[in-house]
């Protein structure tokens, strides 16, 4: 599947990245709505990774302009009570606007968005909290196929039939899973597992150098540094890499030498797209690669 992906992401100021062809919404900062114009009633899904203010401040003016009946539904970590609180003021601001569905979300909770697409969310430590507590998500994209048993694959489809009436589908088909795409929030680099076979990977790097002081803006919120994602991509097989929430600090000269010096160092061959502070970047993988 073709994805068309459009995004800003700037550490302390707004992150959002809205794909097309799911409906998807992954955050919510400041001037999504500005920038996405009447496409942004084509978002019926919104997952919000956690509640610091550049990834849920757009919301507001979103709903006004979007909701209609059952949509958009809004997801977000169970815990923060940011969301109903701002589901309260929403309704009260704008009374017309009652239609949004509000809904707290954990890692056990796999979201259907349709027949065959599922998001998962996962839990990460951006804001530290007590393990029972999810103050903070990723979401991952999952395509489920069904597939005939490799057993059955000789078979016309006058006996799959009657195989299916016999012993039902669960002994006829095996269900194959992709990972179309993950988006990682905001969080420090942690069990790269979570994101091995994803098609997309759409990561934080906050920080470029490893050793310079990090405290700047983060309240005590984990965030992660360049060269541990590139290392992490290294150990793992995703297909596309898209970087952002860099901090504003940098130039685009410095993230793309700093990019590319990783990829050297990791020896990272697919392709990795970047959004730099300050840009809305339309149609992400449509465009040239930094590496
Ligand atoms: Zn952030």
């Amino acid at each position: 599947m073709n994805l068309t992906i459009t995004g800003y992401s700037t550490a302390l100021f707004s992150t959002w990245y809205f794909v097309e062809e799911l409906g998807i919404l992954f955050d919510a900062g400041e001037g999504l709505t500005a920038a996405l114009l009447q496409k942004s009633r084509k978002v019926s899904h919104v997952f919000i990774s956690h509640a610091d203010r550049d990834h849920l401040t757009g919301l507001l003016q979103f709903n006004q302009l979007n909701a209609r009946k059952g949509f958009p539904i809004i997801y977000f970590p169970k815990h923060s009570g940011s969301f109903p609180a701002l589901e309260q003021f929403s309704k009260k601001f704008d009374p017309h606007v009652s239609a949004t569905i509000w809904n707290p979300v954990s890692e056990e909770t796999p979201i259907w968005i349709r027949d065959n697409i599922f998001v998962a969310p996962i839990r990460n430590g951006h804001v530290p909290a007590a393990k029972e507590t999810i103050k903070s998500l990723g979401y991952k994209v999952i395509q489920t196929k069904k597939k005939l048993k490799p057993e059955l694959l000789h078979l016309g489809g006058a006996e799959i039939k009657k195989i299916i009436e016999e012993q039902g589908e669960a002994n006829t088909y095996v269900e194959h899973r992709t990972n179309l795409l993950s988006y990682s929030g905001d969080t420090p680099v942690e069990d790269p597992a979570r994101w091995d076979h994803s098609g997309i990977l759409i990561h934080e790097a906050t920080f470029l150098d490893t050793g310079e002081k990090q405290t700047v803006h983060t309240h005590g919120n984990k965030h992660s540094r360049l060269e541990e994602v590139m290392e992490m991509v290294s150990g793992i097989h995703i297909q596309k890499l898209v970087l952002g929430h860099f901090s504003s600090r940098y130039s685009p000269e410095q993230i793309d030498r700093r990019i590319n010096e990783l990829c050297d160092k990791y020896a990272i061959n697919i392709p990795v797209y970047r959004l730099l502070p300050g840009e809305t970047v339309r149609d992400i993988l449509a465009g040239k690669t930094v590496n």
